[in-house]
């Protein structure tokens, strides 16, 4: 069994209140888990994503209060796109416009796209795909079916030689060549609805300094653990680049590797997803702690910061 696709793409934020407001209410995401930075429980890890945090749909955040924004450089994330009906986009610029936050807009092929930038100066777009109506939707209040954002269309990665990290996205994560907006290399998953990567170069000659609005990594999809190691193997052998042991992140298993351009990339199991700890009727709902920190829930959870927003 291959799969071919994002997984789930993980940022860095400032305040969790402002951040679960803007993506939880605003742009209408599920708040699938609340847990803990695994490395660092005084941190939180929030994962938003559509009814079930399928893959493809997980938008990940570690936010902490008082962080610097990022700054640009050679390597990242420079834009995360999410599909809605091909009709919602004009709903979408009234909706973020009347929060108050600025909208482009251009065109893909054909689609519009509708571009902003959340609290922390994270870039997304928003892109009208046709038939995505038909996409399951998770909705909220003021959002409904014909207008829900249906998880990821694409990411954009910026990068000195865009050839040799589509070489990675090609022979090692299975993604083939596609069409792309002028002066992008397009490449495109194998999932269902499809997900795609557009590369383009960058020149700044410096690293980015990640901070708020950086986009951390970005995970690809593997089936399963063997599928996984499968992929391990081909990047070791055809490029000599060794990814990490596998670590257990309660909701998937995941390796990491830097791609030659320098982005973090993750590869992540498709299971058990975000049902293994809790009723998927009320996924989100409460802190959720992997069995080694359970021990000091009462620890962690009194120094974990609100998520209400500071403002409201
Ligand atoms: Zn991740």
């Amino acid at each position: 069994m291959s799969v071919a696709g994002i997984h789930h793409v993980t940022a860095m934020a400032g305040a969790p209140g402002r951040n679960r407001h803007f993506h939880a209410e605003i742009l209408g995401q599920r708040l699938v888990k609340r847990t803990v930075n695994f490395d660092d429980p005084s941190t939180w890890h929030l994962y938003y994503g559509d009814a079930a945090g399928r893959p493809g749909s997980a938008l990940t955040f570690f936010p902490w209060p008082h962080i610097a924004p990022g700054h640009p450089g050679d390597g990242e994330t420079v834009e995360t796109a999410f599909r809605a009906p091909a009709g919602a986009i004009g709903f979408w610029r009234e909706r973020l416009e009347s929060h108050g936050v600025a909208c482009a807009e251009d065109e893909r092929q054909g689609r519009r796209a509708l571009t902003f930038r959340d609290p922390d100066g994270m870039a997304f777009a928003i892109i009208g795909v046709a038939g995505a109506e038909d996409e399951p939707a998770w909705t909220v209040p003021g959002i409904d079916e014909a207008q829900a954002l249906r998880g990821f269309e694409s990411v954009t990665l910026a990068v000195p030689d865009p050839e040799a990290t589509a070489a990675i996205l090609r022979d090692v994560l299975g993604f083939r060549h596609s069409e792309a907006r002028p002066g992008y290399l397009g490449l495109a998953g194998s999932d269902s609805p499809l997900t795609a990567v557009e590369i383009a170069q960058s020149a700044y000659g410096t690293r980015p300094r990640l901070g708020a609005g950086s986009v951390h990594h970005v995970a690809f999809r593997a089936a399963d653990d063997a599928a996984q190691a499968a992929m391990a193997q081909t990047l070791r052998e055809r490029f000599g680049i060794a990814a990490t042991e596998q670590r257990d992140r309660n909701y998937f298993r995941s390796i990491y590797f830097r791609e030659p351009g320098g982005v973090l990339f993750e590869i992540a199991t498709d299971g058990p997803g975000f049902a293994v700890d809790e009723d998927p009727g009320h996924l989100g709902e409460s802190l959720k702690l992997p069995p080694g920190l359970e021990a000091r829930r009462e620890t962690i959870a009194a120094r974990l910061p609100s998520l209400e927003r500071e403002d409201a």
